[in-house]
């Protein structure tokens, strides 16, 4: 059995970033991609400067008066960092080197909040000295440990409680945060105690509750849920007498991959004002896929197609799980189509697409229908700009592959591909085993 639509065309059309020319095949914004395969050859990420705008735009729109921390994760490349940051973007960061990043690309310090569940000493003292504009605690650990880094070093640390609220967001195991026995927050039973506790710890200063509950998230209930939990918990502990001025809603949003209904900003904005809305707190989100997802794809070139003993035709790639993994971690599903015109409107059939990483797991798709491709023709991976590049390796020797950034008839290379020495330069034979 094949899989059911979309064809290459439905997908096409509903990516805005994306078009098909007569002469030129697909087109990103105004740039062929087949230009920037000839420039920079494959595999390479390509990035649409204006849908990531685009994006920010409509997110913003949908949620008047609430903060927007882009999620560094999903995509940390300087330059995409740079598009948000003029767009008045700030950024939920999980390590010191995302940190840095952010603020290498001009997002300020204080529009920055650090979230993880384990952050370091160290790392928490960077994160102060740096000017972080608040600390997401997710263990009554961590909250000891900073307030012993803020007042060694002088410091306060503005904080909130990153609150479990036992919510199963009904996306995919993996990428699920916000169940009672997952390791994120701080179970929701125990969050009165521990910010009384906070409150009287030197160098902490208390702004909130924070929630992230997963990603990949298309109905409003478990967001409505969670919100829930947090409004119950502000009203609780303003009782008691404690200052609660903010509340950051976490990231999650979901995007269509195949042919999901789209979620809308408005609806998770609807949620968050439902739940949270009449309680007087300055409100965050920390969205990271939903903002960078659409805005990249994957290209990459057909090495092989094996058509003998198989039971289906195998495409082999030289993209690979190495590059994005998410078809191997998540069984995830990503629209793939060919760079050419002529390819795009021709018949299908069904085949099965690969990467040549030794790895029976390295498949980016099975029964997909697609046209017939010869070796050396051209593919684009859809939607890879949120946890593709970042969660890159060089297993099996292969560099990391180039990035480039579009903006309407402009491309540009934003990171070559990595040299081959690069990924021995830095290993060292000891002595006694080097021989001559
Ligand atoms: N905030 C936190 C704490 C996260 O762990 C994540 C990712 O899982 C996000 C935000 C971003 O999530 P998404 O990319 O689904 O919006």
């Amino acid at each position: 059995m094949s899989e059911p639509a979309p064809d290459a065309a439905d997908l096409i059309a509903a990516r805005p970033c994306l078009s098909r020319h007569a002469m030129d095949g697909l087109l990103m914004e105004g740039v062929p991609l087949a230009a920037v395969v000839a420039a920079f050859g494959t595999p390479t990420w390509v990035y649409s400067a204006g849908t990531l705008r685009t994006r920010y735009r409509m997110l913003a729109a949908a949620m008047p008066g609430i903060g927007i921390h882009y999620a560094v994760k999903a995509n940390d490349h300087l330059a995409l960092l740079a598009v948000l940051a003029a767009e008045g973007a700030g950024a939920d960061v999980v390590s010191i080197g995302e940190f840095h990043r952010a603020t290498q690309a001009g997002i300020p310090a204080h529009q920055i909040v650090f979230s993880g569940v384990g952050k370091t000493g160290e790392e928490l003292e960077a994160a102060l000295a740096g000017g972080v504009g608040q600390i997401n605690v997710e263990s009554a650990e961590e909250l000891a440990l900073l307030s012993t880094v803020a007042n060694r070093t002088g410091r306060t640390a503005r904080v909130a409680l990153r609150v479990n609220p036992d919510v199963d967001a009904g996306t995919h195991d993996k990428i699920a945060t916000g169940r009672a026995g997952d390791k994120f927050g701080i179970p929701h039973a125990d969050i009165a105690a521990l910010y009384a506790e906070a409150a009287a710890l030197p160098g902490i200063s208390l702004a909130g509750l924070a929630v992230h509950i997963g990603s990949q998230i298309f109905a409003s209930a478990p967001f409505r849920a969670a919100y829930a939990r947090l409004a119950a918990l502000v009203r609780e502990l303003r009782a008691d007498g404690y200052n609660v001025e903010a509340v950051d809603c976490g990231g999650g949003l979901g995007v269509p991959y195949q042919d999901e209904p789209a979620a809308l900003p408005e609806a998770w904005a609807g949620a968050i004002r439902a739940e949270l809305g009449d309680l007087g707190v300055s409100l965050a989100i920390e969205p990271g896929r939903w903002l960078v997802a659409p805005a990249g794809v994957l290209l990459a070139r057909v090495i092989r197609t094996r058509r003998l003993h198989m039971p289906r035709p195998l495409l082999v790639l030289d993209a690979a799980m190495n590059d994005l993994v998410r078809p191997a971690m998540y069984g995830a599903w990503h629209g793939i189509v060919p760079v050419c015109t002529k390819a795009l409107a021709a018949p299908t059939e069904p085949c099965d697409i690969a990467g040549p990483v030794c790895e029976s797991s390295d498949f980016f798709a099975r029964h997909r229908n697609m046209p017939p491709l010869s070796d050396g023709s051209f593919v684009a991976i859809l939607d890879a700009g949120a946890y593709g590049a970042v969660m890159s390796s060089t297993y099996n020797a292969r560099p990391l592959a180039a990035h480039v950034m579009v903006d309407g008839t402009d491309m540009a290379l934003i990171r070559p591909r990595q040299d081959m020495a690069a990924l021995w330069e830095k290993d060292i034979v000891p002595s006694w085993i080097a021989h001559d």
